[in-house]
């Protein structure tokens, strides 16, 4: 009899494109995909057209074009702080999402188990698993989402190999401060952990909030897995450009595993890519998070009108919001009354947790065009009123 392997046995749909489709079927305003509807900036465009028109269209070397890592070890230099050297300590991948597929082949064994902050993103939790690695939840607790050092410290068992730090993180906006990160350093120091990093939101920063990267912490850099990517960024989520950065002894079986899969990141894309890093001034960055500001207090207000309570979210471009004043016995009933009712797509919070932490919340995403942000408002306000 045929069937699927063990592993595949356990795939469902994402709850996140559950929503989309449901959306689409009532024509409603979708906040549930973290596609950005934003502008490719127009050097990054007319570089994508100019390579393919130069005949930048063939395999490239599997850790990407010179001109990608050397533009990217510029900006990890200048923005992140971290030093690699483009020849050996750098790895252009199929977006964040192949580096981190690949990081994790090359470095967990079957039965490791890997820390994750919950709320988590949850490709991080299903890539974990399809490696064979078992996820351990340490709690961020809302409205603050901060964590405890105990828990931590106690979530560390002797096949604790890694933990995965997502800041500015996906769904709750958190922006882990340089003591937590401190903290996560003393502990991945102490029991010999690998820190695995998401950071494509590194950009999508609010208020006073500045990123930091842990593999600049004193004794994290040999250690750290540094993953980020452009998607976000240059609002180009299909062109599947994004990268890790991390010592020489764990590049070259990243490498490895990412020609494996893809033999290398679309060719003339990674030209562009380079050349909007090259490109595009500070401004453009600031105007990044100028721009997306804007969007997070519309939403928040929106939010906050319709009786929505939510932290205010120092970073990335999404709100956990309480959404337990809708009726319903969990928080997919909870994002499908909102959809049929007031016509907004949301994502059920069970989406981010590995329990029922997340039964009573709802995550919405602002990158979205201010006409969107601005109907979807409209609409929750007819749900205010209504209930
Ligand atoms: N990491 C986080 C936290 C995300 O929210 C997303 C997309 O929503 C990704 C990674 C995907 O990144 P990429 O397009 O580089 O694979």
């Amino acid at each position: 009899m045929l069937s699927l392997s063990q592993r595949a046995e356990r795939i469902a749909q994402s709850d996140i494109r559950t929503m989309s489709v449901e959306c689409e079927r009532v024509r409603g305003v979708n906040l549930a995909q973290g596609i950005c509807d934003t502008p490719v900036p127009a050097e990054v465009c007319a570089a994508a057209e100019r390579a393919i028109e130069s005949g930048y269209n063939q395999y490239t070397r599997l850790d990407g074009i010179s001109a990608l890592r050397q533009a990217i070890a510029k900006k990890m230099r200048s923005f992140n702080g971290i030093v690699a050297d483009p020849e050996n300590e750098i790895v252009v991948t199929v977006g964040s999402t192949g580096a981190f597929y690949c990081a994790f082949l090359s470095l967990l064994n079957p039965g490791d188990e890997v820390l994750l902050f919950e709320p988590y993103y949850g490709y991080h939790v299903h890539t974990v698993e399809a490696v064979g690695g078992v996820p351990r939840y340490i709690a961020l607790r809302a409205p603050d989402w901060v964590f405890d050092r105990k828990d931590l410290e106690q979530a560390i068992t002797p096949r604790t190999r890694a933990i995965v730090v997502n800041s500015p993180a996906n769904p709750s906006g958190k922006v882990f401060s340089r003591a937590e990160l401190a903290w996560i350093a003393e502990v991945a120091q102490q029991h010999d952990l690998f820190v695995f990093t998401d950071e494509i939101y590194e950009y999508f920063l609010y208020d006073d909030a500045r990123h930091l990267s842990i593999a600049t912490l004193p004794g994290m850099r040999d250690r750290t897995i540094t993953i980020s990517g452009y998607s976000k960024t240059f609002s180009i989520t299909g062109w599947r450009i994004g990268y890790a950065v991390c010592s020489e002894r764990w590049a070259g079986a990243i490498g490895y595993y990412s020609d494996l899969a893809y033999i290398c990141a679309p060719a003339p894309l990674q030209h562009a890519v380079a050349a909007g890093i090259n490109a595009l001034p500070e401004s453009f960055y600031q105007g990044l998070r100028r721009d997306y500001k804007q969007k997070r207090d519309l939403l928040c207000q929106a939010l906050a009108e319709a009786g929505f309570s939510s932290r205010v979210p120092a970073g990335s471009y999404y709100v956990l919001a309480d959404a337990s004043r809708l009726p319903g016995r969990n928080s997919k009933d909870r994002a499908m009354y909102l959809l049929e009712n007031a016509g907004v797509a949301a994502v059920p919070g069970g989406a981010f947790y590995h329990d029922d932490s997340g039964e009573n919340l709802l995550r919405f995403c602002y990158a979205k065009t201010d006409a969107d942000l601005q109907e979807a408002g409209r609409r929750l306000q007819r749900i205010a009123v209504r209930s």
